[in-house]
């Protein structure tokens, strides 16, 4: 007999950017060129001193169990780095380090959510929430985002009823890049306290935004002991493949967090924190000059992208992903979200996401991922412009395209 997996692990779901990433492979290694812009992470190295602080820390033995809350220093520093997004009163003992944002999701959404609880997810929205709020148990229920990609406030707080238990809120956001206004944060917070909602805030994307603005959530009054702060260092240092990220949790919430990390995976390697110890307290000029680089690289796509017919790309705020309306496009070619972007890796070799990836609301959409090298944002443009031609003659003419189902 094949041994079947536990039913629970069904109600989880993958996530498209590794998919697309695999099949882009696949074609590679048959020999075809593939553009990447599926996959979400910055295109630069890690900055030279963090990564000396870990070899210094491998070659001082740094490698042994530790606590499973975090080191002491980290855990110091992270709460000493929370001024930067407003958020004051927060102790090193309501920190916990991880090994990315990812797990710190998880386990906040396990440590808050009870079964039957309703949990409130963007959409379209990271995949991860309403995955892993299911395998808690609970019931994910999406709530519309703007034209700007920001949370839909009124709609919002239409949502909220008896069973609410959680907001997940993602600021600025994959894949929209929104970014909310402050009036709009407030009317989020009001609403938290008024119906006594838990905020988980995944703000992996807090230090990459193109106006400067906006604190986190758990700045506002009152927010701070109703908040989980989800953070990492993937994206801020591009040290993704490091997996290194944390938490900042009330305090009732430290203990049973703990206690997941002990049975997932006893502690976070120390000499990984300690690169990000060097990370958070060392020069920050690779934080300060990836901005205005991802804000041309942005300028560039969104008005190449604005320069192909039958193609609308606002402007995000925040983040590095692009994410076109593609409607007319879709509707002129017959073809649904999931097979033009498949049309666009098999035929033209451009990787990006279907914006159905992140739930029903990102559909006519795709994601594109910007913090890549220029030539390759040229490149996609180029191959981008080549298939919405061929849809376009093929419309015409009436002639078939080769399309996955
Ligand atoms: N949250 C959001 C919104 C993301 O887009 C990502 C990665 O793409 C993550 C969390 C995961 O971050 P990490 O690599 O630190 O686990």
């Amino acid at each position: 007999m094949p041994v079947v997996p536990a039913s629970r692990v069904i109600a989880l779901s993958g996530e498209g950017a590794f998919e697309v990433l695999v099949a882009a492979r696949r074609l590679e290694d048959a020999g075809r060129d593939v553009v990447h812009l599926e996959i979400g992470e910055p295109d630069g190295a890690t900055p030279p001193h963090v990564v000396e602080a870990a070899v210094r820390a491998l070659h001082e033995g740094q490698t042994h169990y530790v606590n499973p809350a975090g080191l002491p220093e980290l855990r110091d520093a992270i709460a000493a780095s929370l001024a930067w997004r407003g958020v004051e009163g927060a102790a090193a003992e309501n920190v916990v380090v991880v090994a990315g944002a990812k797990p710190m999701l998880f386990y906040a959404l396990l440590v808050v959510l009870e079964p039957g609880d309703e949990v409130l997810v963007p959409d379209p929205g990271f995949p991860i929430y309403p995955s892993v709020a299911r395998f808690a148990g609970a019931v994910p229920v999406r709530y519309p985002l703007d034209a700007l990609g920001a949370p839909d406030v009124e709609r919002l707080a239409g949502l909220i009823g008896q069973r609410t238990r959680a907001l997940v809120l993602n600021l600025p956001g994959n894949p929209t890049g929104g970014a909310a206004t402050t009036d709009g944060l407030h009317a989020i917070a009001e609403l938290a306290r008024r119906h006594e909602v838990v905020v988980i805030s995944d703000e992996v994307y807090g230090r990459i935004r193109y106006d400067g603005s906006e604190d986190s959530i758990a700045a506002l009054p009152g927010m701070l002991e109703r908040t989980v702060i989800v953070d990492s260092f993937s994206k801020t240092y591009a040290m993704t493949g490091w997996r290194l990220g944390f938490g900042v949790l009330p305090a009732t919430l430290v203990e049973r967090v703990t206690t997941l990390i002990v049975n997932g995976a006893s502690c976070t390697p120390p000499f990984v924190q300690l690169a990000g110890l060097a990370a958070l307290t060392g020069p920050q000029d690779s934080v300060a000059a990836a901005l205005p680089r991802l804000e041309r690289r942005r300028d560039w796509l969104v008005d190449g992208l604005n320069g192909l017919p039958g193609v609308r790309c606002s402007r995000p705020g925040g983040a590095f992903y692009a994410f076109p309306d593609v409607r007319q496009v879709e509707e002129r070619a017959g073809l649904s979200t999931r097979q033009l972007a498949a049309l666009l890796l098999d035929e033209h070799g451009v990787a990006v996401l279907p914006g159905t990836d992140f739930g029903p609301g990102g559909a006519g959409h795709l994601r594109l991922s910007f913090a890549v090298a220029p030539a390759n944002l040229d490149l996609a443009l180029e191959r981008m412009r080549e298939c919405v031609s061929d849809l376009a003659v093929a419309a015409v003419t009436g002639g078939g395209m080769h399309v996955r189902p």
